[in-house]
């Protein structure tokens, strides 16, 4: 498949690796495309790190393989100026500055000086520049850590879990620069555990759970697959709204505590059909299902498969987390 890439490619291919017993990261494949923003999802411990590790070639994979450009990390002339990457939040060497510290990453890599002045405007800590980075916060260190990524000017970026320990305002920031860096063109591959944080950012979504892939799709389809919207109902007159929903094509299903449920936002019409046909209403409300909900039983279903199925089944459609049967459990 390498010969087929464009610039800005991150592909894997079966990418394992074992700890011991534990398996991390089960036979991964995926490709992630510049352009966009592509969100790397799953529960702690699902394996997003020790991927990102892979793809610099920080840990080595038990099998399979992950290439940047058709070539691995260690082949790549000047990586900095391939890939820049924010790994989990580090402690920081306290007697440097931030412009030291970042002079010194460029005068090893082949950056030239200017670059310091340009990331750390960027990043917003040229007022602090000068100061030793032990007196910094979380959200000064992250930023320090993109400013490191970004001083290659590299094609691709690649993010793990940036917004942690981050204030509203340093999310708020770091969303609209990974969109910015994807809108040039870039490669822009992030982690998160948060579905909501993830629905706010990424164009494309990979989903793991216990190291297996989950899901490969872009956003909207995943949004259009999980957030659902429905019609809750309640009434004293179950069986004469049933007649009439029924009448108009209308289908309504039990949901429990005596309410109705009627996929689609089809509030307006039911209101007025009941208006018509004399039905006394005590609830009519349109529902959004959650995409925190649906991410929940994605990866809840990958544990209980691990736990308690020898061999792989498929699972019937009605019970995928994205079709009926999730909503009403
Ligand atoms: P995530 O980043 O999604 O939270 P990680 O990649 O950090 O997940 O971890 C995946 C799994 O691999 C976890 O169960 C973790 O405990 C295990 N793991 C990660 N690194 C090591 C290591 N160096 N030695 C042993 N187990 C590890
Ligand atoms: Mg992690």
């Amino acid at each position: 498949m390498w010969r087929f890439s464009v610039g800005g490619m991150i592909e894997l291919e079966g990418l394992t690796k074992r700890y011991g017993e534990k398996v991390a990261v089960n036979n991964l494949t995926f490709a992630v495309r510049p352009g966009i923003v592509t969100g790397f999802l799953g529960p702690n411990g699902a394996g997003k790190s020790t991927t990102m590790r892979m793809v610099l070639g920080l840990d080595h994979p038990t099998a399979g393989d992950v290439r940047i450009d058709g070539k691995h990390y260690d082949q790549l002339k000047d990586p900095l100026t391939y890939i820049g990457a924010l790994l989990e939040a580090k402690a920081w060497h306290g007697g440097r500055s931030a412009y030291n510290h970042l002079l010194c990453l460029a005068q090893s890599n082949g950056i030239p000086r200017r670059r310091v002045r340009e990331v750390l405007e960027t990043v917003g800590l040229t007022s602090v520049a000068r100061k030793k980075t032990k007196g910094f916060s979380m959200g000064m260190g992250q930023r320090l850590g993109i400013a490191g990524a970004l001083l290659g000017d590299p094609r691709i970026l690649m993010f793990d879990e940036p917004v942690n320990g981050l204030d509203p305002e340093g999310i708020h920031w770091i969303r609209n620069l990974m969109k910015s860096l994807a809108a040039q063109g870039r490669t822009v591959f992030v982690s998160s555990h948060l579905m909501s944080e993830m629905a706010l950012t990424a164009d494309h979504l990979v989903v793991i759970g216990q190291g297996r892939l989950l899901a490969d799709t872009s956003m909207a389809d995943f949004i259009a697959r999980n957030s659902k919207s429905y019609v809750r109902i309640r009434t004293p007159q179950r069986e004469l709204l049933l007649d009439v929903l029924h009448t108009a094509g209308i289908t309504a299903v039990e949901a429990g505590n005596g309410t109705l449920e009627v996929d689609g936002g089809k509030a307006e019409q039911i209101g007025e059909l009941a208006a018509r046909h004399g039905v006394v209403l005590h609830e009519l409300s349109p529902q959004q299902a959650s995409l925190e909900e649906a991410f929940m039983q994605l990866t809840a279903e990958s544990v209980e498969y691990h736990a308690h199925s020898a061999a792989p089944q498929a699972q019937p459609a009605e019970q995928q987390p994205w079709g009926e049967g999730w909503r009403r459990s």
